[in-house]
């Protein structure tokens, strides 16, 4: 069993907050196990819910679209979110739960140590890049010990509107060439102590 697999199956009975008593399954996420781009969104909806999957509503389908733009598909990647339960009618995650779920994400991003990890809307982007506004801050990265912190919108938020459609249509488009950077920097940084470079 790898070692996310063993993860999972801790996670699959977690009882840190309470939406613990609301969910059908929890969340973990999917993908590559040795992925090199990590997508990490908000927390899961109804579908996601029932079938133990991320983004596998119309957001997911969005967001297959928009891997398949830069030539990928979501086997190829990781997708996961901020909290791996279903907060009821599908509020917005509390502080406590993003808190009570923290080490989980780090855990699985320890294991995962991808070259990338994309930040998908506002929750998670409070995550890695606290204090800061999506709509300033999408499309921008920021390299920290060796990896590539890059956020952009979630696309639920940009499924019914045009503009933000095409504008998170356009910052999914750049991470091809962050992915080609992210292969020259990693190796120098790792020799470096806590390298730190904004935007
Ligand atoms: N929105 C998210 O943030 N995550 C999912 O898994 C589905 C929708």
């Amino acid at each position: 069993m790898s070692a996310l697999t063993d993860l999972y199956q801790k996670m699959a009975t977690c009882n840190r907050c309470g939406l613990a008593a609301h969910r059908s399954m929890v969340v973990p996420g999917e993908g590559a196990e040795n992925a090199e781009i990590v997508f990490i969104g908000e927390a899961p909806g109804w579908n996601e819910d029932q079938q133990g999957r991320p983004f596998v509503g119309a957001a997911g389908q969005f967001l297959e679209e928009l891997i398949a733009s830069i030539g990928l598909t979501r086997k190829q990647v990781y997708i996961c979110n901020v909290i791996k339960c279903r907060p009821p009618e599908n509020r917005d995650p509390m502080p406590g739960e993003i808190k009570a779920c923290e080490t989980w994400l780090d855990e699985q991003l320890r294991l995962l140590n991808p070259k990338i990890i994309v930040t998908l809307g506002r929750y998670s982007m409070a995550r890695f890049f606290p204090g800061e506004s999506i709509s300033k801050i999408h499309g921008k990265e920021r390299n920290q010990n060796g990896i590539v912190y890059y956020a952009m919108y979630h696309p639920a938020a940009a499924l019914h509107q045009q503009k933000l459609r095409e504008t998170i249509q356009q910052d999914m488009l750049k991470i091809p060439s962050l992915l080609a950077k992210a292969h020259t920097i990693r190796e120098p940084e790792e020799q470096r102590p806590q390298q730190l470079s904004m935007f």
